[in-house]
């Protein structure tokens, strides 16, 4: 259809160049359509076989005789070219706007291209096209890259993702997550809970702070499965706490992900009964950047959180979009505000300045303010004087496995 080699007969022609040519270094690119079955979708097959000769088109007017192209399969394509005819910036121009149009439909494709410099030129051809493949992962987050080339760092961190993933349901099954405690203080000193926070205790790789897993879980899908038990394990041990630390609250975060996965009313709703829990002691953390989609529906989630009972709190206040705006129509019982959004500023002043005038407009609005990040003395009185009724940070403790946390109440008290 597309007039191109198909696969097998490509990667012959590949072989074959690759041998007859041993003094020329080739990269091999691999193309790919990002959502292409929408296309067939959307505008009907003819129109998505129409595209995929434009493409092969394209990749006609931009190779050499020295180069062997073809299908690999459906909305995929590849090209094996000599490293120095490869022209990265004419390509990125051109796929910044691949524009396919039939005289009646136009339509913008999405064309990514991953590259492998082949070093190993015994590998099977099919090996450089996975690698080359491999790299488009990377590129995809991005909006304006449309290249992507494949190198060891790429190479080890997609080992590293597969090989962690592929460990996090024993890991969960086996307590090899779970959640360290960091004591929350009000403005007399006292602890009045605690906010869980995620550690992987590996076999193999040992302590794991949650940078190491949580951005990779929020990509794929996964965090649902460690927000759950994280959920579960705050559960048990306020239901341990019971007749022993009353009065304490455990918050917990949800991941924006969750939102979109899963009902996170019922399942936290479930879990309290199931541990016979008040739901005032499980505070649960949102970011802002739940709101960016579905506004409405996420305030109407959060209303029924509040209307049975739990204390929803907006975490990160100051990283992101923060807007004062939709703080007046948020449905939230606490501010958490981060001092390290506001720290980088060189003076002490100007943080204080922004704190102090969060702090008065959250009062105004009746959302009680928690700060976090709180290290020093120093910043803790300030707090205090403007108003700031919660603290939490590194002055007080760092976040502590279970048993550490019980001693540091003990001694506190
Ligand atoms: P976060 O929810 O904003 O958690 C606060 C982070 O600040 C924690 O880092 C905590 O250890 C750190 N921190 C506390 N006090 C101080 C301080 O005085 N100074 C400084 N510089 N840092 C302080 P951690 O535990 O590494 O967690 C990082 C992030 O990972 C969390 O940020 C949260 O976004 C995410 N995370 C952790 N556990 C979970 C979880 O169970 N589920 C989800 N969805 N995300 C989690
Ligand atoms: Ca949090
Ligand atoms: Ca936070």
């Amino acid at each position: 259809m597309t007039g191109l080699y198909a696969r097998h007969y490509m990667f012959e022609n590949i072989r074959n160049m690759l041998d007859s040519n041993p003094d020329t270094e080739y990269f091999t690119v691999f193309l790919d359509v990002k959502n292409f079955k929408i296309v067939n979708d959307i505008f009907g097959s003819d129109f998505g076989d129409f595209a995929l000769c434009q493409i092969a088109n394209w990749i006609k007017d931009n190779v050499s005789e020295k180069c062997v192209y073809g299908r690999i399969a459906g909305d995929t394509f590849g090209v094996m070219v000599p490293s120095d005819e490869f022209d990265a910036d004419k390509l990125e121009e051109d796929l910044a706007n691949f524009v396919v149009t039939d005289g009646i439909v136009s339509h913008q494709l999405h064309i990514y291209l991953g590259v492998y410099a082949v070093r190993d030129r015994e590998a099977d051809v099919s090996v450089m096209f996975d690698r080359a493949h491999f790299a488009i992962s990377s590129a995809t987050d991005e909006y304006n890259t449309h290249i992507a080339f494949y190198d060891d760092k790429l190479r080890e961190k997609v080992m590293w993702d597969q090989k962690i993933s592929s460990n996090l349901h024993e890991a969960i099954e086996t307590m090899q997550i779970r959640p360290y405690l960091q004591p929350i203080t009000d403005n007399n000193g006292k602890v009045v809970g605690a906010e869980a926070l995620a550690r992987w205790i590996h076999p193999e790789y040992g302590f794991m702070p949650p940078y190491k897993f949580i951005p990779l879980f929020e990509n794929n899908g996964m965090i649902v499965d460690v927000d759950r038990h994280m959920w579960r394990c705050a559960c048990e041990l306020l239901s341990e706490w019971k007749g022993k630390h009353d009065d304490l609250f455990i918050s917990v975060n949800i991941s924006p992900m969750d939102f979109y996965y899963i009902n996170v009313v019922s399942e936290i709703s479930k879990l309290v009964k199931e541990y016979d829990i008040e739901p005032r002691k499980l505070r649960l953390e949102i970011t802002e950047t739940v709101m960016m989609n579905d506004a409405g529906d996420r305030m109407k989630t959060l209303d029924e959180f509040r209307k049975l009972g739990f204390i929803v709190e907006m975490d990160d206040f100051g990283s992101g979009y923060s807007s004062l705006n939709l703080l007046k129509d948020m449905p939230v019982d606490v501010l958490k505000i981060d001092m390290k959004f506001l720290s980088d500023s060189e003076e002490n002043e100007k943080p204080m300045t922004i704190l102090k005038n969060i702090v008065k407009l959250s009062e105004e609005l009746k959302i009680v303010s928690l700060t976090e990040g709180v290290e020093t003395e120093q910043q803790y009185m300030q707090l205090s004087e403007m108003g700031c009724k919660l603290f939490q940070g590194y002055y007080f403790s760092k976040p502590l496995p279970e048993n550490e946390f019980e001693e540091y109440l003990k001694k506190s008290a």
